[in-house]
């Protein structure tokens, strides 16, 4: 295929999800299996894409990658997703509903219009969380696993600390007032940008994506290797454009990912990361 057929890949990706959400029929929307199907399957694509369009061989994948990338997403959907359902999400919308507060306008707006609030408000939230999350040694601490990443490919924005991911799942989100096909679509479209914006694909999307969303051009940069230092830039998870408002994206690309000495963490390793300060402090007092 022409190269540059395969960097339309990631803004026709987004077209058809966004026709799916459109088009799907009602009971496929207030079902529970469309939403789950479409983001795995958004997955299971961009990782597909990897295979017969690579970008790095460095980052190629293999069983031991494959299998834990696979172990996260169960991981986000079935744990980190019930959790934040039921410990922000729906007392979020008890309280929305107590008080008589939402945004009845927005449910009246366009539908694209719908998808792109739900996105930019959500992602929001992420960008200062994520800064957050490189400012402040404690919440750098549940942040630095992904970090520790030594390649990039289609699963692993799903992969790090179970606090980190728990705190990356939380948003606003349930106090709008959207159609809940827009919403949909604004999740799918989502972990759409950044699958593509982890994934080892040799697409290089139009400067119009690349403007206002994620892209692994700049995601692979605040992954590299360099400095940790180095890291503190291009903080959006999907949308870029919060980076260029607050001064704090770069332009550039890192092949060479991976944090301190470059050593890839384990599971475990990743899990109790947060305790490794105390950890050593404990074997030193040993020792
Ligand atoms: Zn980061
Ligand atoms: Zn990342």
């Amino acid at each position: 295929m022409k190269q540059s057929l395969v960097n339309l890949l990631p803004p026709a990706t987004l077209a058809a999800i966004l026709a799916f959400w459109a088009y799907a029929p009602q009971s496929w929307v207030e079902g529970p299996w469309a939403i789950t199907a479409m983001g795995l399957g958004t997955l299971a694509f961009v990782q597909l894409l990897e295979f017969v369009f690579e970008r790095h061989e460095g980052w190629r994948t293999n069983w031991r990658e494959l299998a834990t990338d696979v172990f996260y997403v169960a991981f986000f959907y079935i744990v980190i997703g019930t959790l934040a359902d039921t410990l922000v999400n729906s007392p979020l919308g008890e309280f929305k509903a107590a008080w008589g507060i939402g945004t009845p306008w927005l449910a009246e707006m366009p539908y694209l219009v719908q998808v792109m609030v739900a996105l930019f408000v959500f992602e929001f939230g992420q960008y200062w969380m994520h800064r957050a999350m490189h400012n402040w040694t404690p919440l750098w601490l549940t942040h630095a696993p992904h970090h520790h990443l030594t390649q990039l490919n289609a699963m692993k924005g799903l992969t790090g600390n179970p606090i980190e991911l728990f705190l990356i799942s939380l948003g606003v989100i349930a106090l709008l007032d959207v159609d809940l096909n827009a919403l949909f679509a604004s999740f799918t479209v989502g972990g759409a940008i950044a699958a593509f914006a982890h994934g080892n694909v040799k697409a290089n999307p139009p400067i119009w994506y690349g403007y206002f969303f994620t892209t692994i051009r700049n995601h692979s940069l605040h992954h590299t290797a360099l400095s940790y230092e180095d890291t503190r830039c291009n903080y959006g998870n999907s949308v870029i454009f919060f980076d260029r408002l607050f001064g704090t994206y770069k332009e550039g690309e890192s092949v060479i990912v991976g944090q301190d000495d470059r050593k890839r963490l384990s599971i475990w390793e990743q899990w109790s990361f947060p305790l490794r300060p105390w950890l050593e402090k404990r074997k030193g007092a040993e020792g």
